[in-house]
């Protein structure tokens, strides 16, 4: 029985981690949906070039004005 069990024991991780994905999956999926509202609340602007929460510089370009990110200078 323990010869037996053991040997399941090495052949385990292949299915457990294969049940585990599909969690782990879904709960970054859940927190990627539960951060864009918290940046939102804290009236930050997230640049969708660098992913980063930037208070944007104003820039004026051909006479209008446009917000850019500091970070990588992408408009935002
Ligand atoms: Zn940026």
């Amino acid at each position: 029985m323990f010869l037996r069990s053991s040997r399941r024991h090495g052949g385990g991780p292949g299915p457990a981690k294969g049940e585990e994905e599909p969690r782990q999956q879904g709960q970054e999926g859940g927190i990627i949906q539960k951060e864009t509202p918290i940046y939102a609340c804290k009236v930050m602007t997230v640049c969708p070039k660098c992913n980063k929460p930037t208070r944007p510089a104003h820039k004026v370009e051909d006479g209008k004005k446009v917000r850019v990110c500091k970070h990588c200078g992408a408009e935002v």
